[in-house]
């Protein structure tokens, strides 16, 4: 996520603030000062919401720490204002070590929490119930008790067993430890659709806050389920699979209106350029490229004036879904495919979802077959 504002570093992970939070800020500064009419009142209502954040920051924290012990690194913690959100590079493949990322944000609001308690113990900031009833307003003590109720709820909230939440991970990985990934994910995506359909009936009538939340997890529910189909079907097979071996090329030297005529007449929306002795890509000449070409510059043109000169480079053995990855988060439409220094083809992302689909229709198949076999 971008569209934040970078606050820094921490433990190498950047952090940053979306700009709705501020919104949240606002809204809360808003509500307090009306409702108590003290900028006082504003400002502790404020200073609760920042350290809740903080609070929130350090439950994606936990995350990220424990993911960094399974060697997955966790690229940025952005805070929004339905709370934190940690874009982790991958989760941990292992089942048990997924749970433990997963139990490890929870975990870190019990921690507060029971800090908080021990506090409000220990200075007799607990109140009676009389003392509840005839607290009027926001006070420094009321905060840290706030902040106490605030990380209890946190922790069990995320518990409740539907994607994203970590309690999803956790269903998921509990299940996993049973059945093969891709099953244990259908299971833990369905019971998730259910809760969020169920919190967004509720929501109606109860609490507007818990339909967002609903359809937050019904979304959810479905992307993990598409990303965890596409990490198992593509598991344990190489970018051979998806290369692509009859393609067409051209040379830097070559006009655009040669490209324009090959883009007419084949299958081909990109080309390879390759260097004077026809061994390696120097570029990828996309259709985008063409046409802006022809508009710009005209027919004449050479290719090697509007051809994109970064390549990826891939060798015929790497994992497919890691180069696909790659493709998808660099926006890169075609990559030569290498054996040592020889050019033998060349993989899309085109190609790369029509083998997936084939993959999946062939699962599903198998999945008949073996239902025919009870
Ligand atoms: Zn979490």
């Amino acid at each position: 996520m971008k569209s934040g504002w970078y606050l820094g570093r921490l433990a190498g992970i950047k952090i940053y603030i979306h700009w709705t939070f501020l919104i949240l800020l606002g809204w809360i500064m808003i509500a307090y000062y009306r409702q108590h009419n003290s900028v006082h009142e504003a400002m502790l209502g404020v200073g609760f919401i920042i350290l809740l954040f903080v609070c929130v920051f350090l439950h994606e924290l936990g995350h990220a720490l424990m993911a960094r012990r399974f060697k997955v690194t966790t690229k940025s913690i952005t805070i929004l204002p339905i709370g934190g959100l940690a874009s982790m590079e991958k989760m941990p493949e292992k089942p048990l070590h997924e749970l433990l990322v997963a139990i490890a944000g929870p975990l870190v609001n019990f921690v507060i929490a029971a800090v908080l308690y021990v506090y409000l113990h220990a200075t007799g900031g607990f109140p009676t119930l009389e003392e509840l009833q005839t607290m009027q307003g926001m006070s420094a003590d009321k905060v840290v008790l706030n902040l106490f109720y605030a990380n209890l709820i946190l922790g069990l909230f995320n518990l409740v067993p539907a994607f994203p939440m970590d309690g999803g991970r956790i269903l998921r990985s509990l299940l996993a430890m049973k059945m093969d990934k891709t099953r244990a994910t259908d299971i833990a995506a369905s019971i998730g659709r259910f809760l969020a359909v169920m919190f967004i009936f509720f929501g109606i009538f109860f609490d507007f806050w818990l339909v967002f939340i609903g359809i937050f997890i019904y979304l959810g529910a479905g992307a993990e389920n598409a990303q965890q189909a596409t990490r198992s079907l593509l598991e344990g097979v190489t970018v051979a699979a998806a290369m692509i071996t009859d393609y067409k090329t051209l040379f830097p030297t070559d006009t655009i209106r040669k490209a324009a005529d090959m883009l007419l007449r084949s299958q081909d929306n990109e080309f390879l350029v390759m260097d004077i002795n026809n061994e390696r890509a120097v570029g990828v000449l996309t259709r985008e490229n063409i046409i802006k070409g022809l508009a710009e510059s005209g027919p004449d043109t050479r290719v090697q004036e509007v051809m994109q000169r970064h390549l990826c480079e891939v060798t015929e053995e790497m994992p497919l879904e890691e180069v696909y990855r790659k493709m998808l988060t660099e926006n890169i439409r075609v990559c030569p495919v290498y054996r040592g220094a020889e050019l033998i083809g060349i993989i899309d992302q085109e190609n790369i979802q029509e083998l997936i689909m084939v993959l999946m229709a062939r699962q599903r198949q198998g999945d008949n077959a073996m239902l025919a076999g009870i």
